[in-house]
């Protein structure tokens, strides 16, 4: 059962609860970062007369928008278009676009709701929002990839700048979309404004590290929470699951740090590889023919096994990642990992591990690190690349990748202190609830 909410909470809960029927995933956002603030509130009680609360859980603004679009076989298809500005206390709209069948307000919210602490926790000057649209794009061309993108564009332009809201990518979005949407916001606009976007190719205002930086940010994360109890990744067996951008370079990185990566996967199953992932296997599958983990396990052979529809939380780990969606681990999928002697969870996709399943996590000593600071690397490279773009440069591979480490280890600590500031020492949640809210509330009341 989930924990009662503090008594001068629970009314605020509930008002919200009240204000936005259905939106399920929204209100378990909520709900998990106002479980946290009491101390907070009790602190400072200038945030409670100021409405604070009531104030960050309704978005700035909300654009949703038709998106129609045309086959290639000429039938027209009509998908709907979202971008939830949520919060510019701290800088610019900036959150990623998701184009999955299963986007809808209260999903985009969610995700936005989670983009204004994880980007507050970065330390830059970026606000929180984020978007996306209904469409699905398993099994679509280029061609009406191509066309979806210019018609999601064709709206949303009119809501974007450099100074206003930056979108990127998430799931369903990455470099190809982006270059898509870039092109139509170039050619209605005439402007070549290379900050209204993150997460473009290198050869046209890009950063270097952004493609990795969700993954690599993930286990750099990972490696500071193994740090504290005097362990590293050398050795340790690791599960992700996923096998997009962020499962994959989580994988990288974990390898490159000593581990041994022995899963990935996707709606339709797992794969288990015993020796190791292999990376470059996984890449030319996923990046370059766009195909399934199916199709991984079917040309490694012996070395790898296909679980259709299987759980892949049911293979034994050190360490687990989870890299694909949210509300993908429950508690009977944390019972199976701390049964099986999991040491270290962080989360690589937004919100995947259910509230139960986080709190058996954290009733066994697991060390748990929630999604808006284990994932962050993702979003503050973005705005490394904001600053390149602002200031016309660009950066080495080796510097960017230092940055990105800098600001992992300052996430790690700042959660660190304010948990232990708390009187939770340990509790990477209630660290990053706190330390992200602080610094936004602090803004907004400025
Ligand atoms: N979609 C990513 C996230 O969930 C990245 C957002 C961005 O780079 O703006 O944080």
């Amino acid at each position: 059962m989930s924990p009662i909410l503090d008594e001068k909470v629970e009314p605020l809960y509930q008002e919200i609860l009240r204000r936005n029927p259905g939106e399920e995933e929204f209100h378990q956002a909520v709900r998990e970062v106002l479980e946290t603030l009491g101390p907070v509130l009790a602190k400072r009680p200038e945030f409670v007369e100021a409405k604070l609360i009531e104030r960050i859980a309704e978005p700035e603004r909300q654009v949703i928008f038709r998106v129609p679009w045309t086959d290639d076989s000429g039938e027209v298809h009509v998908n709907r278009g979202f971008r939830v500005e949520f919060n510019s206390a701290l800088g610019p709209y900036k959150g990623g676009l998701r184009f999955h069948p299963s986007v809808n307000l209260g999903i985009v919210k969610f995700l936005g709701f989670e983009q204004i602490f994880k980007n507050a926790l970065t330390g830059m000057p970026i606000g929180g929002g984020k978007g996306g649209s209904d469409f699905d794009p398993k099994g679509r061309s280029d061609a009406e990839i191509m066309r979806f993108c210019q018609s999601f564009m064709t709206e949303l332009y009119r809501h974007l700048g450099e100074y206003t809201d930056v979108p990127a990518g998430d799931i369903g979005v990455g470099g190809r979309e982006i270059g898509y949407l870039f092109g139509q916001y170039k050619r209605i606009t005439n402007r070549y404004e290379s900050g209204v976007l993150t997460g473009k190719g290198l050869s046209w205002g890009g950063s270097r590290v952004r493609t990795e930086a969700t993954g690599y940010g993930c286990v750099l994360f990972t490696a500071e929470m193994l740090r504290m109890r005097d362990q590293d990744l050398e050795g340790k067996r690791v599960a992700v699951s996923g096998s997009g951008n962020v499962a994959i370079y989580a994988i990288e990185k974990a390898r490159q740090l000593g581990a041994t990566v022995v899963t990935a996967s996707d709606s339709a199953g797992y794969v288990v590889d015993e020796k190791g992932i292999d990376l470059d296997l996984l890449k030319q599958i996923k990046e370059v023919e766009r195909g399934r983990v199916a199709d991984y396990a079917e040309r490694r052979g012996a070395d790898a096994r296909y679980v259709p529809g299987g759980r892949v939380w049911e293979v034994p780990c050190d360490v687990a990642l989870p890299c694909a969606t949210q509300n993908e681990l429950t508690a009977a999928d944390a019972r199976t990992l701390v049964g099986n002697g999991v040491q270290a969870v962080a989360e690589g996709a937004n919100m995947p591990t259910t509230p139960e399943g986080v709190r058996v996590f954290q009733e066994a000593g697991v060390a748990f690190g929630p999604g808006k600071a284990a994932n962050a690397g993702g979003v503050a490279t973005s705005a490394l690349e904001m600053q390149q773009n602002a200031s016309r440069d660009s950066w080495s591979f080796g510097y960017t990748e230092e940055r990105l480490t800098a600001v992992m280890r300052h996430i790690h600590d700042s959660c660190h202190s304010t948990a232990e500031l708390y009187d939770r020492p340990g509790n990477y949640v209630v660290g990053a609830n706190i330390a992200g809210f602080e610094q936004v509330a602090e803004a907004m009341l400025a």
